[in-house]
């Protein structure tokens, strides 16, 4: 029997929502089942203040992939360049510099409010061939050999009756706690850091002039991003044994410490947003694909935050999904040998990725086991070596290697 439709996309979150709307573009009839309803979509006034924004570093790659089937249109407005990068350690005279200008581009990424950025891009389902199901969650999966099926339910509608609705292939993007991979047994591999991230935002008292910073300090790395205004996010990777500590901490003490830790680059931090603190851990499938089923996004993996590279890694999966079902007319999306050779085209660039992420949250944690002068070398020595800070580079601009291919 045919199958409701082609694809059948699980989770309309920062990655599901490009996802449909570039498999649509593709040629694909796409259905796209959201948790999430237009109530809760996060644009309440709380959330829009600029010091109450969270926020992610959109690689050079992940921007050429959505400005090449027009998507980035939708989002740039609202977008801070990063013309400059610059990596450093406390008390240690190494240090990485990275520009735009020296690859040719006129930022190396830029830095999106993930709000905004989701609600422009949601504006464009209702203009696509998507069919959007909001307010809709999945509960069970089933396949056979020629298709699957997701039962769901309306959120809203209490006491409704279960849906079903079939597809050739399944994607599941329904984030950490992906109910998708649960229903199918795949099993996670869970690495505890050890480590709390606390995410904000603080008011400067001079421009960022679009410079982004990693400072590698003494309680743990600090990442504070451009964003439009005089704003920088931040993201500060401390001990999870001072989670408690910095939880209570004043706003007046918390900027006091995380100045003292990232010095004056930015000038003076002059007020802090709302903090969110979580612990760090990294969650990995054991298997990216079964029965019709594959994860991408956080349902597949959640990386340590330190490199800034979960997002770009999932979208370069979205782009090597493209190039992989652009490859065949008439394919089967959902056949196993398709989803094999998808899996065997990404699996190199995510085990580099999922190594350089750890080996940097593991070697620059704060009160880590490796002598300072040792982990000072190390920037030293990818300052020295061009080869090295160019695969830094590379893995952050996160060039898309195939452009997608249209059916
Ligand atoms: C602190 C921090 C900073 C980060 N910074 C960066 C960065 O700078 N650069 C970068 O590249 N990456 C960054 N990342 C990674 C990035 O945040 C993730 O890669 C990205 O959010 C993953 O999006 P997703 O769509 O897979 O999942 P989610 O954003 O979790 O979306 C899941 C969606 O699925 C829906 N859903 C859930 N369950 C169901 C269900 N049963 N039925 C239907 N729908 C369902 C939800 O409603 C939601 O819309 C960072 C991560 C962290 C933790």
């Amino acid at each position: 029997m045919e199958a409701d439709t082609d694809i059948l996309i699980v989770g309309g979150g920062m990655v599901g929502t490009p996802l449909a709307l570039l498999l649509a573009q593709q040629g694909w009839k796409v259905t796209l089942l959201d948790a999430v309803t237009d109530a809760d979509t996060g644009n309440s006034a709380a959330q829009t203040h600029p010091l109450e924004q969270r926020c992610t570093a959109i690689s050079a790659g992940s921007v050429g992939l959505l400005d090449s089937v027009g998507l980035w249109d939708a989002v740039k407005a609202d977008a801070c360049p990063m013309t400059k990068v610059h990596v450093s350690q406390q008390g240690f005279f190494g240090t990485v510099r990275m520009q735009a200008s020296d690859h040719n581009l006129d930022a190396l990424g830029y830095v999106v409010n993930n709000n905004h950025y989701l609600t422009a891009l949601r504006s464009r389902l209702s203009d696509s061939d998507v069919q959007h199901i909001i307010g809709a969650r999945a509960v069970s999966y089933r396949a056979d050999a020629t298709s699957a099926a997701v039962a769901y339910k309306i959120d809203l509608d209490e006491g409704s009756d279960e849906k079903t609705i079939s597809a050739q292939l399944v994607i599941a993007v329904d984030g950490i706690a992906s109910t998708m991979r649960d229903a199918v047994g795949i099993g996670i591999r869970h690495h505890n850091y050890e480590q709390c991230a606390v995410l904000g935002c603080v008011e400067l008292d001079q421009p960022h002039d679009n410079v982004a910073y990693e400072r590698f300090a003494a309680g743990g790395p600090l990442a504070m991003l451009p964003r439009t205004g005089n704003i920088a996010s931040f993201v500060y990777c401390i001990d999870a044994k001072d989670q408690n500590r910095v939880a209570v901490m004043e706003a007046d003490e918390f900027l006091a410490m995380i100045q003292l830790e990232f010095g004056h680059r930015l000038g003076v931090f002059k007020q802090v947003g709302k903090r969110t603190i979580f612990p760090l851990t990294r969650i990995e499938a054991q298997v990216q694909q079964r029965d019709r089923l594959l994860l991408l996004g956080n349902a597949m993996r959640l990386l340590h935050p330190v490199a800034g590279q979960g997002y770009n890694l999932a979208i370069r999966d979205v782009a090597g999904l493209l190039s992989t079902l652009g490859l065949t007319p008439d394919v089967d999306p959902g056949d196993a040998s398709v989803l094999a050779s998808f899996v065997s085209l990404r699996e190199s660039d995510q085990n580099r990725i999922v190594k350089l992420t750890d080996a940097l949250a593991r070697g620059f944690r704060g009160y880590s086991k490796l002598p300072g002068h040792i982990r000072g070398a190390g920037l030293l020595t990818m300052a020295a070596v061009p080869q090295l800070s160019q695969l830094i580079t590379k893995q952050g601009l996160g060039y898309v290697k195939s452009a997608p291919a249209v059916r």
